[in-house]
């Protein structure tokens, strides 16, 4: 059989090592759905739940994409099926030739059956045996999610089984905010994220995903986070302020970038329209991401497939781009292991 020209260029960037640090809930590929479906069903005894079907995860359309996460929701709602998730996803990015992920995660608060606690431990056993097994020599880390929707106390809750984790095992490695951009004052959570900061997690926040939140911004960057999530809006020609985006080029704090999920979100009108273009013209570092790769439909390669069209990048380019996100992962013990594996990698 052979390959057509995008098909070529798809295996050339799965072959090529690549690093995922902006990875959700909504990662999960169809397969994967499909068997917590089963799971679902065989564990209720339920055999034909009619609410229980995968939406067309091949549309643009946004309310089916929602409809997954609905359905996510439904489906991991035991610590088995909360096992099986995490190995798949893991397998997906490594198949896709990831070799380190973050993992970002929000613990389930509305569980009669485990504990925050027990839900963690879940993803950490995922993790250590995915790596151990299928998935060997990938190095996959996690950060847990501060969800902004909820209140300050649920913050503090996330923050203290990060802590307790980060001090007995080396894979949670940090915090991550996100959540509804429109909802609430993000004031009350900024002296969580600052005591984070402090006893050395790392810090990602989302931010400036809607317009004209200056104040926010602000408040955001001041902290001075290892990384930001998105940054739709931050640069002057999308409308960002002029001093924020004055500080954040003196911070060069690295940007997650997510261009299927923001297009297909339509927080961006098109690939051409994204601020990537412009903050790779000005050299500011850039992660290429998925977001939520199964709700979106996307793989990272197909991420890079995307830059490397519509932004004129060359193989070297990309190839620099993939390198270089070494540099901003939060796990620094693991930099010198990867940098050589992608040597190697140029090599050949
Ligand atoms: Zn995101």
């Amino acid at each position: 059989m052979e390959l057509n020209v995008e098909e070529m260029q798809l295996q050339t960037f799965i072959k090529m090592p690549k690093i995922e640090l902006h990875a959700l809930n909504g990662s999960l590929s169809h397969r994967t759905l499909q068997k917590l479906i089963d799971l679902k069903k065989t564990k209720s005894g339920i055999s034909t739940e009619c609410d229980l079907k995968i939406p067309c995860l091949t549309s643009n359309d946004l309310s089916e994409c929602f409809k997954v996460f609905d359905l996510i929701h439904k489906i991991t709602d035991s610590l088995e099926a909360i096992y099986v998730a995490a190995c798949d996803v893991i397998e997906d990015f490594y198949k896709d030739g990831v070799h380190y992920l973050e993992l970002r995660t929000t613990p389930k608060i509305s569980s009669p059956f485990f504990s925050q606690e027990m839900y963690i431990e879940t993803v950490i056993k995922a993790i250590e045996d995915t790596c151990s097994q299928k998935c060997k020599g990938m190095i996959v880390k996690l950060l847990l999610s501060i969800d902004r929707k909820r209140t300050s106390r649920y913050a503090e809750e996330t923050l203290k089984i990060a802590e307790f984790y980060f001090s007995m095992s080396s894979c949670v490695v940090g915090i991550d905010l996100s959540g509804n951009p429109m909802s609430g004052d993000i004031g009350c959570f900024l002296p969580y994220l600052d005591h984070a900061k402090k006893i050395g997690l790392k810090l990602a926040v989302h931010v400036s995903e809607v317009p004209n939140n200056f104040k926010e911004v602000e408040q955001l960057l001041k902290l001075q986070p290892d990384r930001l999530g998105h940054g739709t809006y931050l640069h002057p020609q999308k409308g960002g302020s002029l001093k924020n985006f004055e500080l954040l080029k003196e911070l060069k704090i690295p940007l997650e970038i997510c261009l299927t999920s923001n297009v297909i979100s339509k927080t961006v009108p098109s690939y051409e329209e994204h601020h990537f273009k412009l903050f790779n013209e000005i050299n500011h570092p850039c992660v290429l991401c998925t977001d939520d790769k199964g709700i979106f439909n996307t793989t990272l390669s197909k991420e890079y497939c995307l830059a490397s069209n519509h932004y004129s990048l060359t193989k070297e380019d990309m190839f620099n781009l993939s390198y270089n996100s070494i540099n901003y992962i939060f796990s620094d013990d693991s930099k010198d292991e990867l940098r050589s594996l992608w040597k190697e990698y140029i090599k050949e």
